[in-house]
Parts: structure tokens; C-alpha cells; sequence
């Protein structure tokens, strides 16, 4: 060795050292040389704690950074169990706590060893546990159907339902989905209006701000009230369309059955029935919430807008013109 040293130069050191971030040693490791690897974790999550991060950014931290360190050291070496545990409970107080305290109070806490199936939902738990045990009812036996994957479980819950005639109007590929989600929860009359409001038993002025003049309901805001009508009447005249409806049901069974296909005209048709809605929703909560109002020519002109940004974005054939002659025919003009 001194021969050595003296050629070389070399100083002589002792085992273990570190070698590209990991320990490297003659003898198994102990629990202490995994030190550097638990504290490289620790340090990371000493940074994040400080920040405000939601459920989901944390669980992508931990799958994105802490199992990729961890995961390097398991290349190297067979991580003993006490090792996993200690990254597992550092990860699993990270995502429940956002910091290295104990994050028990999650659920042991609230359960206090109890078993979630056979607990009573006493005034000492929060609101929201409490709905999650009156859920119980109903989850046990789509539990007990062997449903454990959550789109197992969203095919046992969803209503299943035959479609409806008026489904194409909404759910077309050129449509904005913003527009079609305003359109369809119109359309099944969920939006909140003022009369479902009152029948939810909370008070709200009621009357139409767009018109001042009758109670504020969906058939009312997008079909009956002037400014509703203008447009409506507006859109269809720019396709060719002069034509009386009488009723928003009516407008809804003429269009389903009319409206079919894939020509420029029928997609121009639903995307403006799309946009209508729409706007009209939206100038119903700016003339609520912000007490700023636009005149029947500028929503006019944001319907257009909408309908242009399609056919601008190239989604349509614009040389579609036979089908459009066509479609014509088929509505009558
Ligand atoms: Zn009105």
C-alpha cells in the first residue's frame, strides 16, 4: 500500500463513500447508511410544505420526485422493509397533512379504531363524514357487487337512460364546450334560475333581468323573453330560416327533427342554438353580478362570434356546399 500511495499519490480512505449519490461500501448496509436517502426526501418535502398545494399537485410531487429518488436507490440496492415504510409514511403525511407531522388525525382519528361500516354518525363528526356514512346505504351493495375500480363504480351509479331526441343538437363534435354544457343543463332545466331558486326555498328577486317584466324561468330567459326571441329570430333569418315557433318545446321538436346530418348549415344551426344560450346566460348573470348590460346587437355579433371562431378554425368544410343546398331542401327553403 505505501509503495502504491508513493507511485500514485493517492490518499487512502476509508469505506463507505458516497458514489454517484449512493453509498458504496464493502459490508451490507445499515439502517444508518439509508440516512442520506430518507433526509434527500425529507428535504424535498421541507420545500413543498411552505407552498399551498391541492391534493391532487401532492400526489404528483410524490409520484413525480420522492418515488424517482427512492426508486434509484432500489436500483442499486434491495431496500429493506423498515426503509419502504419510513418513504411510505413520509409520502402519506405529505399527501394528507402537506408537511412531516403525523397525519393519523386523517382517519384514525375520526374512526378512533372504529369500523366505517358498523359506526354511528353522531353530532361529533363533521358535516361532510357524516354524508359520507349516510352514503353507506347506498355503497354497500355496489361494493358487494364486486365493483372496486372507480369506473366500475361510475357504471353501477350512472343513470342509465335512453337518449334523448334532442342530444345531437348539443353533443356534436364542432361544438365549444362551454356552449354545450350551458346548452345541455338548459336544456334538462338545472340551470339556476330564479324559480327553481324559490323552489330550493332561498329568495331571489325573480323577475327577468334581461325584460324586468315576468318571473324568471328557463322557457322564459331563453325562449320567451323579447330579447331571447330577437335573437332566435335573428340567427335563424341569417341561415335562410324565417320561420314561427310557438314554444320552447316546440323549438326543440322542430329542431331535433330537422336539424340532422353533418352539412355546413346544420352544424352553423346548432352552433348558433349552442352560442344563444349561452349568451343569453351569460348576460343574465352580468346583468346580476356585475350591473353591466350589453344591447340585443352586441350579443348578436358574440353569437356570430362563436359560430365564426368554428368555421374559422377549419373544422367545417367550407366548400360543403352541396350538402348545405341540400339541407335547405330539407327544411323547406
Ligand atoms: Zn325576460
Amino acid at each position: 500500500m505505501e509503495l502504491i500511495q508513493q507511485i500514485t499519490g493517492f490518499q487512502p480512505g476509508t469505506l463507505p463513500v458516497r458514489y454517484l449519490g449512493v453509498p458504496l461500501t464493502s459490508r451490507k448496509l445499515s439502517m444508518k447508511d439509508y440516512d442520506p436517502l430518507i433526509d434527500s426526501i425529507k428535504s424535498k418535502l421541507s420545500i413543498w410544505s411552505c407552498k399551498y398545494l391541492s391534493y391532487a399537485e401532492r400526489l404528483e410531487l410524490i409520484r413525480a420526485v420522492l418515488f424517482s429518488i427512492a426508486n434509484y436507490w432500489c436500483r442499486q440496492f434491495l431496500l429493506p422493509h423498515s426503509v419502504i415504510s419510513k418513504i411510505e409514511q413520509l409520502c402519506c403525511r405529505f399527501f394528507w397533512k402537506g408537511n412531516d407531522k403525523s397525519a393519523t388525525s386523517a382517519r384514525a382519528y375520526v374512526l378512533k379504531g372504529k369500523e366505517l361500516w358498523q359506526m354511528e354518525a353522531g353530532p361529533s363528526l363533521s358535516w361532510s363524514f357524516r354524508k359520507i356514512l349516510k352514503l353507506r346505504i347506498e355503497a354497500h351493495p355496489i361494493l358487494h357487487n364486486g365493483a372496486l375500480s372507480v369506473r366500475q363504480i361510475w357504471k353501477e351509479i350512472r343513470m342509465k337512460e335512453d337518449k334523448v331526441p334532442w342530444h345531437s343538437l348539443i353533443w356534436f363534435p364542432q361544438n365549444i364546450p362551454k356552449l354545450s354544457l350551458i346548452a345541455w343543463m338548459a336544456m334538462i332545466d338545472r340551470l339556476p334560475t330564479c324559480d327553481r331558486i324559490q323552489r330550493m326555498g332561498i329568495v331571489s328577486i325573480g323577475s327577468c333581468v334581461l325584460c324586468n317584466d315576468t318571473l324568471e324561468n328557463r322557457n322564459h330567459l331563453f325562449f320567451e323573453c323579447p330579447i331571447a326571441t330577437q335573437l332566435r329570430v335573428q340567427t335563424l333569418l341569417l341561415n335562410g330560416i324565417n320561420k314561427t315557433i310557438s314554444s320552447w318545446e316546440d323549438m326543440i321538436s322542430w329542431a331535433s327533427c330537422t336539424w340532422k346530418g353533418k352539412s355546413l348549415l346544420i352544424t352553423i344551426l346548432k352552433l348558433a342554438w349552442s352560442a344563444t344560450i349561452y349568451v343569453l346566460w351569460e348576460e343574465r348573470n352580468r346583468r346580476i353580478f356585475k350591473g353591466c348590460s350589453r344591447n340585443t346587437a352586441e350579443l348578436l355579433s358574440s353569437i356570430k362570434d362563436y359560430v365564426g371562431i368554428k368555421l374559422r378554425g377549419g373544422n367545417i368544410n367550407r366548400l360543403d356546399y352541396v350538402n348545405s343546398i341540400q339541407s335547405l331542401h330539407c327544411l323547406g327553403y
